[in-house]
């Protein structure tokens, strides 16, 4: 089983589910600002940690539960 990931180009961080709040706030906080939303990219932990990311504290390594 591999574990699918999302990042954009704006953000250092990866997230396991679109639906997180963290990455959902982050779009709306970059939208309410006017900046142009980057496109999410579907990639492996791997690719991204090797791109530079960590994991996102709430979807990834987090607790939390919607
Ligand atoms: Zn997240």
């Amino acid at each position: 089983m591999s574990t699918e990931v999302i990042t954009t180009s704006g953000s250092d961080r990866y997230h396991a589910r679109e639906d997180c709040d963290w990455y959902q706030a982050g779009r709306r906080g970059s939208e309410a600002q006017g900046y142009r939303l980057h496109e999410p990219t579907w990639t492996s932990v791997a690719e991204a940690e090797a791109a530079g990311r960590t994991a996102c504290g709430n979807c990834v390594t987090g607790s939390a539960h919607a």
